[in-house]
């Protein structure tokens, strides 16, 4: 608690179910999902053990990786934690977890957040390095490989270690989206702007990339799958990054739609639909008793006329829950909030209560092409 002023009501979305993912379980506060592509793989597994009519080892050996990928994941978004950055969730894929942070930080907090997950992969491998060791079931790697077919149930502890060590290894390749990059990004950001420093990080993501896929063409196809995808997600961080830049230091304000029409909660969705084509405007804010009571979309507007024709009062498909925010908010807020309620724009008030504009995310979005545009006429 502190001595503020309690915020005005701005609207914090309710924990939202995710699209293709099975809930699992909360840790410190954090929703783990698995994805379902995640379920394929282990339904796929489940084939291959029941056609070799081996037992669960390979089931379990999934799950010990599984809870590896966990841990990791869990290791950024508790350092995370500590620095009062929240962690929306963690979802897990074939490939690997995501923990959705809603920062990376400042300045060398990245660092920390970064190496926390890989770190957590040494302790893994150390603690069963020493477990084998003492217990002297230590087997050489060299025979691990040797017999590799046998690989989940053999060894299971070497097997688990090594897979440790794999994801510790991948991991720290210093490119984005790996935390490697991350790493690399705020060791670079110490030296130079952190625009340059990720542009840095980006362009050799990439450049892995392309080698990953050219090595994949001739020897595993699954190295283009990877390479596609790091190449992607170094692309979007760059980007990411960018417009947080861009966004740095503005607020709701400056981008703010200032001249817009808005609707009486008597009105009808008739009524709202002229509006829609006689206008330019795509969200309209739905005024009753001199007070904003909900925003109706083009969305809820469609659904309303095909649900209920043109006669019904707009008061009955607008939403009322929508956000609100202030006209000296960070913009980077209102970016986040955007992408939260999805599709509803974000409210803006003035101290008196009073609207003075919105924001949705069509806006946003030209808005950042504005301001990316001037920046670079700055520039040359
Ligand atoms: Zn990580």
């Amino acid at each position: 608690m502190n001595g503020e002023k309690p915020a005005p009501a701005i609207h914090e979305p309710k924990a939202v179910h995710r699209a293709w993912s099975l809930y699992l379980l909360t840790v410190a506060g954090i929703p783990i999902y698995l994805h379902f592509t995640f379920l394929l793989l282990l339904g796929f597994i489940a084939m291959m053990q029941i056609r070799d009519k081996a037992y669960f080892g390979g089931l379990g050996f999934v799950i010990c990786i599984f809870a590896s990928v966990v841990l990791h994941e869990l290791g950024h978004a508790l350092v995370a934690k500590r620095f009062g950055i929240k962690t929306d969730d963690i979802v897990l894929y074939p490939i690997g977890g995501v923990a959705r942070l809603r920062s990376m930080g400042e300045g060398f907090q990245e660092f920390w957040i970064a190496i926390a997950g890989p770190l957590v992969n040494v302790v893994i491998a150390a603690a069963l390095g020493v477990g084998l060791r003492l217990s002297g079931r230590w087997v050489p790697l060299a025979v691990l490989t040797q017999d590799g077919q046998a690989l989940p149930s053999a060894h299971f502890v070497e097997n688990v270690m090594l897979v440790n060590v794999v994801l510790l290894v991948f991991n720290l390749i210093p490119a984005f989206p790996m935390d490697g990059g991350r790493v690399l990004r705020a060791i670079l950001a110490r030296q130079m702007p952190k625009a340059r420093a990720t542009r840095i990080a980006a362009k050799i993501g990439q450049g892995l990339a392309i080698v990953f896929m050219v090595v994949g063409l001739f020897y595993n196809p699954f190295l283009v799958f990877i390479g596609a995808f790091v190449f992607m997600a170094a692309g979007q961080e760059f980007a990411a990054t960018r417009s947080a830049a861009l966004m740095d230091g503005k607020t709701a304000r400056d981008a703010m739609i200032t001249h817009f029409d808005t609707l009486a909660h008597g009105d009808s969705l008739g009524r709202a639909a002229e509006l829609l084509l006689a206008t330019s405007q795509q969200d309209f804010p739905v005024l009753g008793a001199g007070e904003v009571l909900g925003v109706l979309s083009r969305k809820a507007l469609i659904q309303g006329l095909a649900s209920f024709g043109s006669e019904h009062y707009v008061a009955e498909v607008m939403e009322r829950n929508f956000p609100r925010m202030r006209p000296g908010d960070d913009l980077r807020r209102v970016y986040e909030v955007i992408h939260e309620v999805d599709g509803l724009p974000v409210l803006v008030f003035d101290d008196g209560e009073r609207l003075v504009g919105y924001i949705n995310h069509d806006n946003l979005v030209e808005y950042l092409l504005i301001a990316q545009s001037e920046h670079k006429n700055g520039h040359h």
